[in-house]
This record gives structure tokens, C-alpha cells and sequence, in this order.
């Protein structure tokens, strides 16, 4: 376990590598990976290296990070091919949203027309 890691944090086991995943892309800060459960033709996860639990810890000193974290999106974004047909960028909190892992991250979905609002 690396000293950022969060214990039992399934997200920081694929930053370190513990738990393998299809990584489309990687900054200092962050990476991006595609989600195991796709609900899209696009799905893949931006995430922070280091545990961040949610956008409810996020302020005004993650901003470097969370600058990353949309560069990195912006990038993969234009890799799929989906930049100029448009694509969703959502963080999910607490259980009303359906949030299932505590380590913040980005869903950026595209490939299809997406519903608004959502459901
Ligand atoms: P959320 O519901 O916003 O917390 O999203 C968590 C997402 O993580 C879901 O879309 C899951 O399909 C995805 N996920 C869970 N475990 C993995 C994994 N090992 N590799 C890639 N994606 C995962
Ligand atoms: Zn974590």
C-alpha cells in the first residue's frame, strides 16, 4: 500500500496498480480509465491519483488537481473522438446519486445522444 493510498479504497488499488484496469490516459495528479460497467460507448473514469473521498471535500485547494482532472477529460475526450459531438462530465454524490465508490471521480460519457435530465 502506497503512503497516499486509502485503505480498502478500490480506486487507490488501481492507482498503485493492485488491481489492474484499462487506462486510456495519465497526468501527474490523475488518470483515466475506462469504467468496467459502460454506459456508453464512451465511459471512462478521470480520478486523482491521490484518495480524494468526494466532491464534498473539494475547494479552492484542489484546484490544481481538479484543473487536471478536466484537462485530462478534455483529452480523452478528444482521443474517442467524441470533443466535438459533446459528452457528459458527472461526480456523483451520496447515495441519492447513486454513488457506489468513495474516491472522487469524474464519469465522462459520450458515443450517444444522452437524456437530459438525467434519470
Ligand atoms: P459511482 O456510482 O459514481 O460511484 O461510479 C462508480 C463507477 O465505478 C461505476 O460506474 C462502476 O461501474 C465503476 N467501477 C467500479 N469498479 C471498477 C473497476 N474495478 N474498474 C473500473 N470501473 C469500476
Ligand atoms: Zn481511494
Amino acid at each position: 500500500m502506497s503512503a497516499t493510498e486509502f485503505p480498502g479504497c478500490i480506486f487507490c488499488k488501481i492507482v498503485s496498480g493492485e488491481i489492474p484496469a484499462t487506462i486510456v490516459g495519465e497526468s501527474d495528479e490523475a488518470i483515466a480509465m475506462r469504467d468496467i460497467s459502460p454506459v456508453g460507448p464512451t465511459h471512462v473514469l478521470v480520478i486523482p491519483r491521490r484518495h480524494v473521498k468526494d466532491a464534498t471535500t473539494v475547494g479552492v485547494a484542489e484546484a490544481q488537481l481538479l484543473g487536471e482532472l478536466f484537462e485530462l477529460a478534455n483529452q480523452v475526450a478528444q482521443a474517442e473522438g467524441i470533443a466535438e459531438s459533446g459528452f457528459r462530465l458527472v461526480a456523483n454524490v451520496g447515495d441519492a446519486a447513486g454513488n457506489t465508490v468513495s474516491h472522487l471521480h469524474l464519469h465522462l460519457i459520450g458515443g450517444r445522444d444522452l437524456a437530459w435530465p438525467p434519470g
